[in-house]
């Protein structure tokens, strides 16, 4: 399956971990993602594991998560 969102076990393929932020008070954080793969499997999609996620700042579960993409690397952007 391609075009679908990327996997744990993707990023960790590539080398990038977890970015994550809260959408409520704004704090972020970059977690490793093979220890989230431990806890959550490697087959869970990216944008998914900030459902199991609290924010340590706010105790909000509101949090967002996409793969750390490397600044600077190739981006491509829609829209
Ligand atoms: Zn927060």
């Amino acid at each position: 399956m391609r075009g679908g969102p990327a996997t744990l076990a993707d990023i960790i393929d590539q080398r990038l971990d977890v970015f994550c932020w809260c959408n409520r008070c704004g704090h972020w954080a970059v977690l490793p993602a093979e220890g989230l793969a431990r806890q959550m499997g490697p087959a869970m999609a990216v944008p998914r594991v900030g459902a199991r996620l609290v924010c340590s700042g706010c105790s909000s579960r509101d949090v967002s998560t996409r793969p750390d993409w490397p600044s600077g690397g190739v981006v491509s952007r829609h829209g």
